[in-house]
């Protein structure tokens, strides 16, 4: 297992996510940043856009989750 945090994931808080892939984490800061907009948390609305957006144009993001999956690779196994 690895942790991420949200800022690592382009968020602006700490939170920790943990997971065995890259996927793993992504998946859990996509649901973070759903629950945190819906709570009324504005600081997590630009992420939460980005991310949406990712979604939507998958091939325009290659390059995101390229950088994401080698910032997980790099991390050590907690
Ligand atoms: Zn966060």
């Amino acid at each position: 297992m690895k942790t991420m945090t949200c800022r690592q994931l382009g968020g602006p808080c700490d939170l920790e996510h943990r997971g065995e892939s890259a996927d793993d984490v992504i998946n859990a800061q996509d649901r973070h940043l759903k629950e945190a907009v819906k709570a009324g948390d504005t600081a997590h609305e630009p992420a939460r856009e980005d991310m949406r957006g990712r979604w939507k144009h998958p091939k325009k993001s290659l390059g995101w989750y390229r950088d994401a999956k080698q910032a997980f690779a790099e991390l050590p196994e907690d």
